[in-house]
């Protein structure tokens, strides 16, 4: 029989949050997510739990870090279940707000990081990154915590967020965690179960891609266009696959290369109908 897990202590606002932090055992490791959680957020709890006394995980569907209504409304929930991937994994306490405990009566403040955030993501999602730092901004704040753990999986949101804490002052070392995938290759995200069984049975081209433009990189192929082809062909194979971008980019400033002379890092975005999914890869 499994073994009961011991439940986290659940807090939802603000002032509740603080008295819970100011008993916690130091040093604490925040992980901050949307919810949904599977074995990606999982993985990131994990290595808090390691590195930490206290596991503070953050779940809050963020309004203002979606381009689309019908995608933010569409964004699976399910806080029971939540609350005990959170337990199994070591959490500590999870705070889940309510919208207006983020972002309280007469919020105003909003956190923009520049250049980073105009390529990719970015470019394909206006507004989306000013969304994720202002909430990631104010979720570090509250939680004052040692380390904060984030996914490569979002590479660029990653980036973004080291830059802002550097710029910010915040003093919370960011983490970074790697990429954990279905068996098939396919990144795990919420957005999954949001495919269909056809999509679903697609959705490993992004892997796919990714790995035959690897596999060229390995062969000695430093021309950063075709890097990219090798991605596009991949992936024009797969009829479901709807590609937004593929790149090759300086991984620091996420400029597209011409010539690799370093490292790079290789990325996508692909729609599956509604659904839409990134992956991306490092080169080194
Ligand atoms: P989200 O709930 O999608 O906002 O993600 C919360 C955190 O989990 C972010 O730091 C993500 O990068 C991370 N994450 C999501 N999916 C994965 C995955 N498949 N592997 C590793 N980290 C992930």
């Amino acid at each position: 029989m499994a073994r009961p897990v011991a439940l986290p202590q659940v807090v939802r606002t603000r002032a509740d949050l603080r008295d819970a932090l100011a008993e916690a055992r130091r040093p604490v490791g925040l992980v901050t997510t949307m919810g949904a959680l599977h074995e990606g957020h999982a993985s990131l709890i994990r290595m808090a739990h390691a590195d930490n006394a206290t596991v503070l995980v953050t779940i809050f569907v963020n309004p203002r870090q979606f381009n689309e209504r019908s995608d933010f409304e569409a964004y699976p929930r399910d806080e029971a279940a939540d609350v005990r991937v959170c337990g199994a994994a070591g959490a500590t306490m999870v705070f889940i707000p309510p919208v207006e405990e983020v972002y309280p009566d007469g919020f105003q403040t909003s956190v923009r990081v520049g250049a980073l955030t105009e390529p990719l993501e970015g470019a394909s999602r206006p507004g989306h990154f000013e969304g994720v730092t202002t909430v990631v901004a104010i979720l570090l704040t509250l939680a004052g915590a040692e380390r904060a753990y984030f996914g490569q999986k979002d590479a660029q949101q990653l980036l973004v967020i080291r830059r802002m804490a550097a710029d910010l002052g915040i003093s919370t070392d960011i983490v970074a965690c790697p990429i954990v995938r279905e068996p098939d290759g396919l990144a795990l995200s919420s957005r999954n179960v949001r495919l269909t069984p056809q999509q679903r049975a697609a959705a490993p081209v992004l892997r796919r891609a990714l790995s035959a433009a690897r596999a060229r990189y390995d062969a000695g192929d430093r021309d950063a266009e075709i890097l990219r082809a090798t991605m596009q062909v991949t992936l024009a194979a797969e009829p479901l696959a709807a590609p937004e971008y593929v790149s090759c980019a300086d991984p620091a400033t996420l400029r597209e290369l011409d010539r690799l002379t370093g490292p790079a890092l290789l990325s996508m975005a692909v729609r599956f109908g509604a659904v839409r999914l990134i992956d991306n890869e490092p080169l080194s």
